[in-house]
């Protein structure tokens, strides 16, 4: 059984509204939604745990009523950093029939059934794998006020989601962590310190993390241009 973790039980501090961004709305629709879209589509995805601000659980299963999710099995209260969130999550997959877990942020709705499939087929080969996509920019090494060095682009990728992982793996990276360690930003960082091999799937820039006002806007714009 492949389980998807949606991480979705920030805040939105950052987006300065007064709704979690996860639960603003893209084309009529809250985000949420259209980030499972392609779960709930997807052949290699069999479950769904959804993790969210305990006080949304309600109203989220209100508002999800109206749409058929055969795949949500579970709707989980999240932790104050995305990794308790995340652990939390994990903690809910039932270890008898654990396969492959695939985590994925809530406020990412551009990812594509075949790039879920591919990372998830990844994650059975090696037994974890990231999606990525490449480097635009020239990245800098800073300390507090000067330029340490240049990072070689060809070599870097911006670390997407989903991130996929066997179960046993994941757990194992998640035992003996503190989860409020500001560093641990994502599960692949977890699984590096394990020492484990992580595939990399070479994907698209246009799967967003909605995170600012100014992503929003660029979320309405590719839906619009149908791109
Ligand atoms: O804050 P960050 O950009 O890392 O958020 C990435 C994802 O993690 C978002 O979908 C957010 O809802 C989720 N998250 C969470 N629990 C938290 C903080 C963030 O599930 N405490």
């Amino acid at each position: 059984m492949n389980t998807a973790i949606i991480a979705a039980a920030g805040s939105g501090s950052r987006m300065a509204s007064d709704r979690p961004k996860q639960f603003l709305q893209l084309a009529g629709s809250p985000i949420i939604l259209h980030t499972l879209k392609p779960f709930e589509e997807c052949d290699s995805i069999h479950e769904m745990i959804v993790v969210l601000p305990a006080e949304e659980s309600a109203g989220f299963l209100s508002m999800v009523g109206k749409f058929e999710l055969r795949k949500l099995v579970k709707v989980v209260p999240g932790g104050t950093t995305r990794a308790d969130s995340v652990k939390r999550g994990l903690m809910a997959v039932r270890p008898a029939t654990a396969d492959i877990v695939a985590v994925h942020d809530g406020v990412r709705p551009f990812v594509t059934v075949e790039e879920i499939e591919q990372t998830v087929a990844g994650a059975r080969n090696m037994g974890a794998a990231i999606l990525v996509a490449p480097a635009v920019d020239t990245i800098k090494e800073v300390n507090d006020e000067t330029v340490v060095r240049t990072l070689d682009r060809k070599r870097l990728r911006h670390a997407l989601t989903p991130q996929c992982f066997r179960y046993d793996i994941l757990r194992r990276a998640y035992d003996n962590v503190d989860v409020n360690d500001p560093s641990l930003t994502d599960e692949s960082f977890l699984v590096e310190k394990l020492g484990e091999p992580i595939a990399i799937i070479e994907g698209s820039l246009r799967n967003i993390k909605i995170t600012t006002k100014l992503d929003l806007l660029l979320a309405e714009t590719y839906l619009k241009a149908g791109f």
